[in-house]
C-alpha cells in the first residue's frame, strides 16, 4: 500500500519551473532515492513535501490524509513528516542533547537516556551533547539533524544530502546504520542524493529526476541494467553505449554479436552494456594476428589507474564487420577495470562480453 502519493505536483519560482508534473507512490516501509542533475527540483520536492512550500498545482497525500491540494495545506508541523536538510538546520542557541531532544516533552521519561541512545545510532560521541552546533564539524552537524528527526519518530523521513558532509568511509556505514534504523523503526524515507552508488544501494526505488519532472522511476536494477535511455544510464553509473543492427533477438555491434533481452523490432539502435560486462584478457599479437572468427582482439591505448578503479581505453584490432567498426569511427572503448593488474598501454587484450546488452531509446 502506498504511503505517500504524489499527483501532477508543480511548483514554479517566478520563470523558473522547479517542479513542472510530479508523480510519484512510496510503499509503506520503503526507501526511495531521488537523483538529478543539480537544479533539477529535489530539494524543492522535499520542502513541498515536508510543508514548508505549498504547490501550485497538484496533490500531496500521505497516508490516505490530503496534505496539500487547490483548497489549501496542512502546516508542516502537523504532518508528522520529519526533514534532515542539507544543512543541517540546527537550532544554534540550543546545546546538540536539546537539539536532538526538540521534539521530545521538557520532562518525558527517559528524555536524556533517549537522547543518549539517539547519539549513539548516529555515531556521536556523548562528549559533545553539551556543545552547541557552531563548535561541531559539518558531518557531526548532519548527525545530529538526523538524530533529531529520529527523536520525533515520523510517519515519513526525508534525507537531503543527509550523508554529503561525511567521507567515504563514514558516509558508508551511516548510510548502512541508518537505513538498518529506519526499517527496524518502520519509516518510509525518501533520500535526496547526489551520489549514484548510494541511491542504488539505499533505495527499493529510484526516481531520476531531470527538469522538474520524474524521467525514469524503478527499482535500482531495473534502473542500472534498463534505463530509458542514454541521460538515464549515464546518470547511474559508466555506460558503453554503441551503435549496432537489431536483428533477431541480437544485436550486431563493434564487439560483435551480442544477445538482447527482448525481442526488438527497429533495425538500427544504441545498445548500452555496463563496463564490467566487458572483460579483458591478456593475449598476444599473433593471437590478434590470427583470430578465429567471433573472437575480438583489442589494444591498449590508455590506461589511468585510479586506486581501486582504473581507466583503459582499448583499440579494436579486428573489429567484426566493417559497417559495425566504422559505426564508431576508430574510436577506442572507454572501459574502467579494477586498479589491480589492469592491462598497460600497449598490451593487446582479447575482449568478450558477458551477459545480454540493453536497446536505448
Ligand atoms: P541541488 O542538487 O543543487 O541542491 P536541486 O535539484 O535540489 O539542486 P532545487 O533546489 O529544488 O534543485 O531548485 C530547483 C530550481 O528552482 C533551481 O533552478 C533553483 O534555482 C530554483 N529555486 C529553488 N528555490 C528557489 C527560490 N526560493 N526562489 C527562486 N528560485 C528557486
Amino acid at each position: 500500500m502506498s504511503l505517500l502519493e504524489l499527483h501532477d505536483l508543480a511548483k514554479s519560482y517566478g520563470p523558473v519551473a522547479a517542479l513542472a508534473g510530479v508523480d510519484l507512490a512510496v510503499a509503506s516501509g520503503t526507501r526511495t532515492a531521488i537523483v538529478g542533475p543539480s537544479g533539477c527540483g529535489k530539494t524543492t520536492l522535499l520542502r513541498l513535501i515536508a510543508g514548508f512550500e505549498a504547490p501550485d498545482r497538484g496533490r500531496i497525500v500521505l497516508d490516505g490524509e490530503v496534505l496539500a491540494d487547490e483548497a489549501g495545506a496542512v502546516p508542516a508541523h502537523l504532518r508528522g513528516i520529519g526533514l534532515v536538510a542539507q544543512d543541517g538546520a540546527l537550532f544554534p542557541h540550543l546545546t546538540v542533547a536539546d537539539n536532538i531532544g526538540f521534539g521530545l516533552a521538557r520532562h518525558a521519561e527517559r528524555r536524556a537516556e533517549r537522547i543518549a541512545e539517539l547519539a549513539y545510532i548516529v555515531g556521536l560521541d556523548a562528549a559533545i551533547l553539551k556543545r552547541r552546533p557552531h563548535q561541531l564539524s559539518g558531518g557531526q552537524q548532519q548527525r545530529v539533524a538526523l538524530a533529531r528527526a529520529m527523536a520525533m519518530k515520523p510517519r515519513l523521513m526525508l534525507l537531503d544530502e543527509p550523508f554529503s558532509a561525511l567521507d567515504t568511509g563514514l558516509r558508508a556505514s551511516m548510510r548502512k546504520a541508518v537505513a538498518e534504523l529506519l526499517e527496524a523503526a518502520g519509516i518510509t524515507t525518501i533520500l535526496v542524493t547526489h551520489d549514484q552508488a548510494e541511491a542504488l544501494s539505499f533505495a527499493d526505488q529510484v526516481a531520476v529526476m531531470r527538469e522538474g519532472k520524474f524521467w525514469q522511476v524503478g527499482t535500482p536494477r531495473e534502473l542500472y541494467l534498463k534505463p530509458k535511455d542514454r541521460m538515464v544510464a549515464e546518470f547511474l553509473g559508466e555506460a558503453l553505449v554503441l551503435p549496432a543492427r537489431i536483428a533477431e533477438g541480437f544485436a550486431e555491434t563493434p564487439l560483435g554479436r551480442i544477445a538482447l533481452e527482448t525481442r526488438e523490432r527497429r533495425d538500427i539502435a544504441r545498445i548500452m552494456l555496463r563496463p564490467e560486462q566487458v572483460t579483458l584478457e591478456r593475449a598476444s599479437r599473433q593471437e590478434a594476428a590470427a583470430a578465429r572468427p567471433g573472437l575480438l582482439y583489442g589494444e591498449v591505448t590508455e590506461s589511468e589507474f585510479a586506486g581501486a578503479s582504473c581507466a583503459v581505453a582499448v583499440k579494436l584490432l579486428n573489429s567484426p564487420d566493417p559497417p559495425e567498426a566504422a559505426a564508431i569511427g576508430g574510436r577506442p572503448l572507454m572501459l574502467r577495470k579494477a586498479g589491480v593488474d589492469a592491462p598497460a598501454v600497449g598490451e593487446v587484450v582479447l575482449i568478450r562480453v558477458v551477459g545480454t546488452a540493453h536497446v536505448l531509446a
